[in-house]
């Protein structure tokens, strides 16, 4: 069973609700970058609040900042991890590569949830998170197209890729992601 994973996938594409799912089974942790940044605005941190006004207009926060936070919880875990959000650009996934190596748990599978951009968008509005208004949406689904989505050949490059529809029902695509982890 693979065991260090990390889910690509558009804003809206279910990266999140498919890392929980597997994590009520396999107790691996969940290293969401956009949930950790969304907790240090909640408790109005120094770095909450020097993030909060690039989340809210859906751009991306330092890759500086980002790799902190990532080295920060990859170190507490041992059984196992789901990478979400992370990384989002190519200068983020060689940092990954670097900081994987030196704790010597590589990534052995990432999944690509695919989703077509008007349903993507309709499931964003649906959402209503607090950076989920139609011109944010806007910029974060322009900014996966410019800068997250050469990620993809990234990783098929390295033999790492597997290629999920994402628009089927949540059970659906969960299995279709367990059978691949095996
Ligand atoms: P998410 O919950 O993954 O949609 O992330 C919400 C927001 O957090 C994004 O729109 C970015 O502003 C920020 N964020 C999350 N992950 C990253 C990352 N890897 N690099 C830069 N910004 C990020």
């Amino acid at each position: 069973m693979k065991k260090h994973l990390l889910f690509l996938g558009a804003p809206g594409a279910g990266k999140g609700t498919q890392a929980d799912l597997l994590c009520q089974t396999n107790s691996y942790l969940h290293l969401s970058t956009g949930e950790l940044l969304r907790k240090e605005i909640e408790m109005n941190t120094t770095l909450g609040r020097e993030v909060k006004d690039i989340i809210n207009r859906g751009e991306l926060v330092s890759d500086e900042l980002v790799l902190k936070i990532v080295k920060q919880n990859l170190n507490k875990d041992n059984k196992g991890w789901i990478l979400d959000g992370y990384p989002r650009n190519l200068s983020q996934a060689n940092s990954l590569h670097n900081v994987l190596n030196e704790i010597n748990q590589p990534l052995e599978v990432v999944f690509y949830l695919d989703i077509p951009e008007e349903v993507l968008i309709e499931r964003l509005l649906l959402r209503g998170r607090k950076d989920d208004t139609e011109e944010t949406i806007r910029t974060r689904v322009n900014i996966f197209k410019k800068t997250t989505e050469p990620l993809i050949q990234y990783y098929e490059d390295l033999s790492l890729l597997e290629y999920i529809d994402a628009d089927r029902d949540l059970k659906t695509i969960s299995s279709d992601i367990k059978q691949k982890m095996a």
